[in-house]
């Protein structure tokens, strides 16, 4: 409480923050009840060449039915399961959820399998016994590790944590990949892009947003692009939304993106219509 805050502040905020605790217990409680009563559930995006629209992959995105409030994207929840470590659970049911979505879609595939990308918090990839978990369940799906991405975050990588370094370097010595998530807005030093085990950049949506705007901002994210091609990893654009963006990105050399464009997250069944549609379109 600042200095000479008086008593008559304290009555006003405490309302807002008993509602805030109870509300948070509440949703805490009911997400431990969603994990084990399947109300939890993936949508799946797809990510495409930009030259020819065909999947490589798709990413793994969490929502939640809940009881009242309706369909939830992570926004809402992720915070709270976070701080109750039932992040560690979730990501545990999303990781082995989304390698058996991925085993599904690999069956008849004319093009190559799309990849499946997980989005995995730090908390999460910083549990002990990550590592084991990922070989453990691509073993059981028999899936092939290159088909399996894995999406951190910057904050991850901040930490400077020895452990997290290691880990990193072991599943990609699995064959799995590692892409950073968001890229852009963290507080990410370029320095630290050449010693991190990675293999892809994911532009974050804010820049895609922007590429038609100015030629400013194209020369940001083309500085962005030829970064990443220098350090020799793949891009991705997130959050495209229109044929201009896509096309700017193309031109500027990202071979890669998502976006409402090609597609807004579906649940798997129409993720397969999705995948065997487009590729009778090719
Ligand atoms: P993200 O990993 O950066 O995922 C991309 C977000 O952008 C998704 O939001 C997606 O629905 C949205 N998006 C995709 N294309 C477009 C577009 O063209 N325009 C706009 N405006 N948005 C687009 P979503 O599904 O709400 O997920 C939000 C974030 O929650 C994700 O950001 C990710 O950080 C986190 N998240 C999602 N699933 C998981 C999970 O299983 N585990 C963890 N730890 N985090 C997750
Ligand atoms: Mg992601
Ligand atoms: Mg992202
Ligand atoms: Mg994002």
């Amino acid at each position: 409480v600042a200095k000479g805050a008086g008593k008559s502040q304290w009555r006003r905020y405490q309302p807002e923050l008993h509602t805030t605790i109870v509300e948070r217990l509440e949703l805490r409680a009911e997400l431990d009840r969603a994990i084990h009563d399947g109300g939890l559930l993936l949508e799946y995006q797809p990510i495409v060449r930009l030259d020819d629209g065909h999947a490589v992959g798709f990413e793994a995105l969490l929502r939640w039915n809940h009881p009242t409030r309706g369909r939830l994207t992570p926004d809402a929840f992720i915070d709270v399961a976070e701080e109750s470590g039932l992040i560690v659970p979730i990501g545990e049911w999303v990781l082995r959820t989304a390698i058996a979505a991925a085993a599904t879609w690999r069956k008849g595939q004319a093009y190559g399998a799309p990849y499946v990308a997980v989005n995995v918090s730090a908390r999460q990839f910083r549990t002990p016994g990550f590592v084991r978990l990922v070989k453990r369940e691509l073993a059981a799906s028999k899936l092939p590790p290159s088909c399996l991405m894995l999406e951190i975050t910057e904050s991850l990588l901040l930490r400077d944590d020895d452990q997290v370094w290691d880990d990193l370097a072991e599943v990609r010595r699995l064959g799995v990949r590692v892409a950073i998530d968001d890229f852009g807005t963290g507080y990410s030093s370029l320095s630290y892009l050449r010693h991190v085990p990675l293999d892809v950049l994911k532009i974050d949506r804010l820049f895609t947003g922007t590429v038609t705007t100015s030629t400013q901002q194209r020369a940001l994210v083309d500085g962005i692009v030829r970064l990443a091609h220098t350090l020799g990893l793949e891009v991705v654009a997130e959050g495209i939304e229109t044929t201009d963006e896509r096309e700017l990105l193309r031109r500027i050399g990202c071979p890669y993106g998502q976006g409402f464009l090609f597609s807004r997250p579906m649940p798997l069944p129409d993720a397969l219509r999705w995948l065997r549609r487009t590729e009778l379109a090719a």
